[in-house]
């Protein structure tokens, strides 16, 4: 089956009843397997809770994805994978199929030479860096 269809038949969260899915957990999330994978040892870490936005999750589940996901990092590692990418899909426009919230670990994925606009990527400019540096350290300092 593929993905598409997959999501199509779907009538409720399926991280949220993912139990039987477990590999390991902790207190507020849970180690798994992609079903729908990118690579075959394509991992999951997913808060229990069923929540959207990295925004919105407590101290402790920050706590506990982070340290499952060492601990899928390192499993990947023992798989003899010397790279592999960490990724989260944030917002409307980010492409996540399943809204509740979860972090991909994914072996030996390129994220490649292309821009998010599909346009080869380019070495920032010394003005770019300026303004850029300029914009974000101001935000930073606004962020308690
Ligand atoms: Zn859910």
């Amino acid at each position: 089956m593929f993905y598409h269809d997959y999501l199509k038949k779907i009538k409720s969260c399926p991280f949220c009843k993912a139990k039987k899915r477990m590999f390991i957990d902790n207190e507020s999330a849970y180690l798994t397997y992609s079903k729908a994978p990118y690579h075959s040892h394509h991992l999951l870490v997913i808060p229990k809770r069923h929540v959207v936005s990295f925004f919105n999750l407590s101290a402790q589940e920050d706590k506990d994805i982070a340290a499952l996901v060492k601990i899928g990092a390192q499993i990947l590692k023992k798989l003899k994978y010397d790279s592999f990418s960490i990724l989260v899909r944030e917002g409307p426009d980010s492409d996540k199929s399943i809204k509740h919230l979860h972090y991909h670990l994914i072996p030996n994925i390129r994220i490649g030479d292309v821009d998010a606009h599909g346009i080869p990527r380019k070495i920032l400019t010394a003005s770019e860096i300026k303004s850029l540096s300029a914009k974000i350290i101001s935000l930073a300092s606004k962020i308690k």
